[in-house]
């Protein structure tokens, strides 16, 4: 589409008043919203207002969609690109939800040959991600997972990062940087910590990161970016050179968020 013509379709979308039952949704449903500033809640509302207007949500094996499960889908989405440029997921188109965990059926060749990541649907997954789309989530993880941070796992932040990590035609850990000196800091910092992964749980030993994440480049970085999201303290704590490299991509230092939210449900100012 031209981009004068998408652009006054935006504008248009966004002159209708934000819905309050989403708003509600997002208060009750998506704990990472409300550790957001008024700026930044307001930036994520318009996100999620134009990814909703723009892209089909297909419920699959019986699921009714309704607006929660397209609001709750598009903040998280969202969330990731809340300090990036807003045209990153402009080519995907659909989003499939299933209710619960599914072995998805073989998408057409074309996709197939086009998705390294393919090779999980062999098993039962609960998201998947596709280069020129569609994106595939479940529903009952989805709604958990939105809700509780604290577990580490976000399946939407999961498979949005694959999206982005894709966007260079590529599923490689690396999505498309800005800067030669980003690009270097990001190889050694994620090959260290890749690495050190590895070695850990091959030694049997505790691991901060799921241990999903050790089963290749592409899954570290979506594994990653879910702590980056949902555990941010701790990952600055125990991971500070990778915080700071997802916090230099994401543009956005989700540590403070979360020290500053607490703070302030705490009373502190
Ligand atoms: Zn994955």
């Amino acid at each position: 589409m031209y981009h004068w013509l998408r652009d006054h379709r935006r504008k248009k979308i966004l002159t209708e008043p934000f819905p309050l039952v989403w708003r509600t949704i997002l208060g009750e449903k998506v704990r990472h919203y409300s550790f957001l500033n008024a700026d930044e809640k307001h930036r994520l509302e318009q996100l999620l207002q134009v990814f909703v207007a723009e892209k089909t949500f297909i419920g699959c094996n019986g699921l009714e969609m309704v607006d929660e499960i397209r609001v709750v889908i598009a903040a998280d989405a969202c969330m990731l690109i809340l300090g990036l440029p807003h045209n990153l997921y402009g080519k995907l188109e659909t989003i499939l939800v299933y209710p619960s965990t599914v072995v998805v059926p073989p998408p057409k060749a074309g996709v197939f040959t086009q998705s390294p990541l393919f090779e999980r649907s062999e098993t039962p997954i609960s998201g998947q991600a596709f280069i020129n789309g569609p994106v595939i989530l479940v529903w009952d993880e989805v709604k958990r997972e939105s809700r509780h941070p604290e577990t580490g796992h976000n399946v939407v932040y999961h498979e949005f990062a694959h999206y982005l990590d894709m966007l260079d035609g590529r599923a490689d850990g690396t999505p498309e940087l800005r800067s030669r000196e980003q690009y270097r800091m990001w190889a050694e910092v994620f090959a260290a910590e890749f690495l050190a992964l590895r070695r850990k749980l091959k030694a049997g030993e505790k691991t901060f990161f799921d241990s999903y994440g050790a089963t290749n480049e592409a899954e570290f970085f979506a594994v990653a970016t879910e702590y980056f999201f949902d555990q941010p303290v701790k990952m600055q704590k125990n991971h500070k050179a990778l915080y700071d490299v997802l916090a230099g991509f994401y543009q956005q230092d989700t540590a403070e968020r979360e020290r500053r939210s607490r703070k302030n449900s705490h009373g502190g100012v």
